[in-house]
């Protein structure tokens, strides 16, 4: 079989280091000559760094996304005998987080244009829950492939029922819903800091925003064996330390972030522009808010061929997510949902396609997947 090599990948976490290799470089150095390897200079440095960058007044590191979820729940109180609505169509991460705090996750169906959650399911649920579930003490809403969720009116429920809203900002770094960053909306706001997020590890990482200081010391003893002071422990917490080395690549590349996010865009708009006009939709972006495009992500009735299509030009494409958290082994038929039985999900999971996404692609490679885009219909 006559397979071409791929030239265009969908995504890159090696060209990410090496395009900041000098600067990464020096921070790697730096920090292995501290002698300090864990939870010292660098990890407060990027602390500071980050939530000057997104406007929020703590920042706590940790492990990785999901355990910054499973702890956010924790420092809230959220636990056993309780649930946490969120979605279906995420990472698995962000339901693996609420089972590890100890709590029930409730599913709740996504709207079809912006794969977010719905607001109005999520008021149904609330209204009336499902029979058997425990009593919904927070909403975790997802803004999925760099863009915000519907999140006013998710955000006037938790206010409506007195519980907290957790934002999993894990694809959206920099993203913002009427000019200010998506993570400064909610009491609590998560991102995975996982190598191909926008803002990338070169390992795992993870990290928390709050403008509550008592959340933050919570979080801040949680993540390091419930410890105020050290050796004694005030509460049982778990091991989830960001390290020095991913602090300290961070910070360079949290320096880059806004301007490879705008070169997301950039290559965004030239998708948008070849698929104008033709069968195949581009993104809905939604009013009010800036995309910074974690993933480009096309709809199609016959995935599969497009899929070939673009393998056979030597395009790597991806699926976000081939599965729906309701239908994967660990959950199904065990995992609660709202009446919509999450079915706009798992249509999107037969649809959705990945383009190529990531700010060090070439020109040449953006054109050759334009050039693809164009010829579809
Ligand atoms: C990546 C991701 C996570 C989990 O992050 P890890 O760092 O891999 O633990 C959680 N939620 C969403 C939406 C993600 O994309």
């Amino acid at each position: 079989m006559n397979v071409p090599l791929i030239s265009v990948p969908q995504a890159n976490p090696g060209a990410g280091y090496q395009a900041l290799k000098t600067e990464i470089d020096a921070a790697v150095a730096r920090a292995l000559a501290s002698g300090w390897y864990v939870l010292g200079a660098e990890g407060r440095a990027f602390e500071g760094e980050f939530a000057a960058w997104l406007g929020a007044a703590h920042a706590v590191g940790c492990g990785n996304g999901t355990d910054a979820l499973a702890l956010t729940l924790r420092g809230l109180g959220i636990g056993p005998g309780m649930s946490v609505a969120t979605v279906s169509h995420t990472a698995v991460a962000t339901v693996a987080a609420i089972e590890m705090a100890g709590a029930q996750a409730v599913l709740i169906d996504i709207d079809p244009v912006h794969y977010t959650m719905d607001p109005d399911e999520l008021a149904a649920v609330l209204a009336h829950p499902p029979a058997g579930l425990a009593p919904i003490a927070a909403i975790i809403p997802v803004h999925l492939y760099g863009q915000a969720c519907d999140l006013h009116p998710i955000l006037a429920l938790g206010a409506r029922y007195g519980i907290p809203v957790i934002e999993d900002c894990s694809q959206a770094h920099g993203a913002t819903l009427d000019g200010r960053k998506l993570g400064t909306f909610s009491v609590a706001s998560c991102f995975s800091l996982y190598p191909t997020k926008n803002l990338g590890a070169l390992g795992d990482g993870g990290i928390m925003a709050t403008q509550d200081p008592a959340l933050a010391e919570a979080i801040a003893a949680l993540r390091q064996y419930g410890w105020k002071m050290h050796y004694v422990s005030e509460a049982v917490g778990v091991n989830s330390r960001l390290d020095e080395l991913q602090a300290a690549i961070l910070r360079v590349k949290l320096a880059h972030l806004d301007a490879q996010n705008a070169r997301r865009v950039a290559i965004a708009g030239v998708y948008d522009a070849a698929l104008a006009g033709g069968n195949v939709r581009a993104p809905a972006r939604r009013a009010n808010a800036s995309h910074v495009f974690h993933q480009y992500v096309v709809r199609s009735p016959d995935r599969a061929a497009l899929q070939a299509d673009f393998r056979s030009q030597g395009i790597a494409t991806g699926i976000h997510y081939p599965v729906p958290v309701h239908l994967q082994p660990a959950y199904i038929g065990r995992v609660a949902m709202g009446p919509a039985m999450c079915r706009e999900t798992t249509l999107a999971s037969q649809q959705v396609l990945s383009m190529p996404m990531f700010p060090q692609l070439a020109d040449a490679q953006v054109e050759m997947v334009a050039g693809a885009l164009r010829r579809l219909d």
